[in-house]
């Protein structure tokens, strides 16, 4: 049986590109070096394949900074304002970075130069990024104008199928991996043009028929080609593009393997099976309620290359159950089915191997990127006939451990969870009746102002945190350190006149760890990083077992904090969803009763936060988008699940007790109503670059409790006027009752600087101040 990986993670175990990548953009280090470092982990990379028994290794997964700006050199859509030059690999980061480096909020609000901020004045900004399906990963999104004119311009690829080939001496093992045609198309964005995209179609497909016949020189025989849109609700003329396409590409002289994965291919079975194409790679995973709809349908005489190694998560494959659902494919396709793991690997962490201070029983539940490899070997040979048994039965052993194992299993937070039905998720009393106690309570002006939470986070603060982790700062100074810090910005806040405080967040390192670190059920890894995009790397916790609260987890801090100030003391917390989200989560058991578990212990800290005398908490919830499902028809399912769980965190409160909720980086028109039955008291959004537009969806439902549209955009270092926040709030203003609208920046401000926060802040008062005399 043949044996392939889609995709390798390209960052390096010890994250090597990336610190050669910022080396070289710093000019730190030279070109040369950066190839170097390059072409030893696509050789390492290459290597570890062999060694594992892959039969096919993958060439064009690597990147210097994403697989889809490698299509957009390839095929020559360099945008405008970067064609001057001739192209080189310069080029290809400036249309990923603009000419400046952008910010590190990776999590979330990610950083990136967006066309529609202050880069855009500026002649050569980055092009925009968006996240690669429903993964962590972003890529650049293809710009096409009035003159994009398709030609293959950067020949990296076929230089890197012939450094594959000099590694093993044979073309025919080697399998470069593109980016489909019809995918491409479908996430690039017209910019200053009219043309239908589809209409581009033919054009494009001379380039990568140009591309195909380039490789079969080569000697390459087959070719991955990644078409990912066709596990989505696909309309009629997307889907008749597929056909264009593939009838077209017919005539190449390589064999095609069409790749999807993320999901089933739903309504787009019946198509995807018609495509003339050698072969399909299928996510078992998934995709497993559609698998024996492919298996069955699905033409014998072609290749079916099948997924059973979860490529997005990082558990140990139970490899005795994998064959046996193999078994009917095997039947079928014979020696025409192949085995990969069920999409890149991009999406796992390189080597569970270097993880040497992790759990060793839970080490023995997970596989990286490296371990898949060797699952995909052991399955493929127990499908051939050929099984290592004594491999199989230690694997068998570890699947029956962790199914039993008091490590993931607690029986106390099971009997919890299974009084769920019992807890009401809705509040006491209504919004349009508690609010009222609420402003007799706080007596704030008009348009009240606050901030999202964190505060510049200097490199003192850093440097405090690493010494108490690395134990070189004893507890005591560390907590004298912090509160020091919460003691400053609370001074800072009330030289600056902010209304609502908070205590600025110092004591996190990231809003999801920082809480993961604190619960029980969640393990962190010291390697386990993965690209979140062009260097930037995720090191996401693994939710392993049934999540608790063993104490208190930011009551001393909130306390503290409200301790130094009479003006009111926002507590902070992370939403469960969000803290799902950004997180490898168990796959034992549904999302849904994860996401129960951690907002129970989430729960509990918002009733100690109000026993212990926070009036205001606010739960963030960054991530609730990004956790739609890629087929409409689930997100119903999604959203019910993902909004209870707010609820059941924040329903035990009192009346007067205000819930804060923040989501950035949204588009709401969808999600609008889902939004409104999280029933927070106040919700604060991202929207000043957006110029007030993403408040429509908020103004057309007629969205009940109170808002805080963004008024600053915390992603650049500008210092916004008080007229600039002004007209945004008259904006806002003119849909929305005066008595329901906040006055704060887009989002936290930990990436910031002190000397562009307190003048902006300032204003941002100011503005407040102006508008209350006209209202
Ligand atoms: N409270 C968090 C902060 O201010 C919110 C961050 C976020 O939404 N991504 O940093
Ligand atoms: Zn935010």
């Amino acid at each position: 049986m043949t044996t392939h990986i889609l995709g390798y993670p390209r960052i390096g175990a010890k994250r090597e590109l990336k610190f050669a990548l910022e080396a070289y953009w710093k000019g730190e280090s030279s070109e040369q070096r950066l190839y170097e470092v390059a072409q030893h982990l696509r050789q390492t990379h290459w290597q570890t394949q062999l060694d594992a028994g892959m039969d096919l290794l993958p060439v064009n997964d690597f990147a210097y900074y994403d697989q889809v700006l490698n299509m957009s050199t390839l095929l020559g859509v360099i945008p405008k304002r970067f064609r001057q030059t001739p192209y080189t690999l310069d080029v290809a980061f400036r249309m990923a970075r603009g000419r400046a480096p952008s910010d590190d909020m990776v999590n979330c609000c990610a950083g990136h130069a967006d066309p529609s901020s202050e880069q855009a004045s500026k002649a050569d900004y980055a092009g925009a990024m968006k996240k690669w399906f429903d993964t962590n990963y972003h890529y650049i999104v293809p710009e096409l104008d009035e003159d994009t004119e398709f030609k293959i311009t950067d020949t990296r690829l076929f230089e890197e199928v012939t450094e594959a080939i000099q590694l093993t001496g044979k073309a025919k093992n080697i399998k470069p991996v593109l980016v489909g045609p019809v995918t491409y198309l479908y996430l690039a964005e017209n910019k200053g043009t009219a043309i239908p995209k589809l209409n581009r179609l033919p054009a494009l497909l001379e380039v990568y028929s140009q591309i195909l016949q380039r490789l079969a020189e080569q000697g390459i025989e087959w070719v991955q080609i990644d078409e990912p849109i066709l596990v989505l609700d696909l309309s009629d003329d997307w889907q008749t593009a597929f056909k264009d396409a593939y009838e077209s590409l017919t005539e190449t002289p390589v064999n095609i393997l069409l790749a999807t994965y993320f999901e089933t291919l739903g309504n787009n079975l019946d198509l995807t099976c018609h495509l003339p194409v050698a072969g399909l790679h299928y996510d078992g995973l998934r995709g497993a309620h559609q698998l024996k709809d492919v298996i069955a349908n699905y033409p014998a005489d072609k290749v079916l290359s099948l997924g059973v190694v979860d490529g997005r998560n990082i558990w140990k494959t139970d490899l005795t159950d994998a064959a046996r659902q193999l078994e009917p494919a095997k039947t079928k396709f014979g020696d025409r089915l192949w085995l990969a793991p069920s999409c890149s690997l991009l999406h796992v962490p390189v080597n569970l191997e270097a993880e040497v201070n992790l759990n060793p029983e839970l080490k023995n539940y997970l596989a990286f990127a490296k371990q898949k490899l060797a699952e995909i070997k052991l399955l493929a040979d127990a499908v051939d006939g050929k099984a290592n048994e004594e491999a199989l039965q230690i694997n068998r052993q570890a699947i029956e451990e962790k199914a039993a194992s008091t490590l993931i299993h607690d029986a106390k937070v099971q009997a919890r969870i299974a009084t769920l039905d019992s807890i009401a998720l809705d509040r006491a009393t209504a919004y349009a009746e508690r609010t009222k106690g609420q402003k007799a309570k706080f007596q704030l002006p008009l348009f009240p102002t606050t901030t999202i939470g964190s505060f510049p986070q200097t490199q003192a603060i850093r440097q405090a945190r690493r010494q108490f982790k690395q134990g070189e700062l004893s507890e005591t100074h560390y907590i004298a350190a912090m509160q020091a810090e919460i003691h400053e910005v609370i001074e800072r806040q009330e030289r600056i006149g902010l209304d609502v405080f908070v205590h600025g967040e110092p004591e996190r390192n990231d809003m999801v760890e920082y809480f993961g670190e604190q619960l029980d059920g969640y393990a962190f890894t010291q390697f386990g990083w993965v690209q979140s995009y062009g260097s930037r790397c995720v090191k996401p916790p693994i939710i392993y077992g049934d999540v608790s609260r063993p104490k208190a987890m930011t009551v001393s801090w909130s306390q503290y904090a409200q301790s130094q100030t009479d003006k009111i003391m926002k507590g902070m917390l992370t939403g469960a969803v969000t803290m799902l989200q950004w997180s490898f989560v168990r796959n034992d058991q549904p999302r849904e009763t994860t996401c129960n578990q951690i907002a129970l212990a989430l729960r509990d800290e918002v009733l100690d936060l109000e026993a212990a005398g926070i009036e205001m908490i606010q739960i963030d919830e960054a991530a609730l988008r990004e956790g739609l499902p890629l087929k409409q028809s689930d997100w119903a399912d999604y959203l019910r699940w993902a909004v209870n769980s707010f609820r059941l965190t924040t329903s035990g409160v009192k009346d007067t007790t205000q819930i804060h909720t923040h989501m950035c980086y949204s588009e709401f028109n969808d999600i609008i109503d889902a939004v409104a039955k999280m029933d927070a008291d106040v919700i604060t959004i991202e929207t000043s670059k957006s110029q007030m537009k993403l408040l429509d969806a908020f103004v057309d439902f007629d969205y009940p409790n109170e808002i805080g549209p963004g008024v600053y955009d915390i992603h650049s270092p500008n210092i916004p006027t008080v007229e600039q926040m002004v007209n945004l709030i008259q904006k806002a203003a003119e849909n929305i009752p005066v008595e329901r609208l906040w006055v704060n920046p887009d989002c936290g401000l930990k990436t910031r600087g002190w000397s562009e926060t307190e003048p902006a802040l300032t204003h941002m008062v100011d503005a407040a101040k102006v508008l209350r005399k006209q209202f």
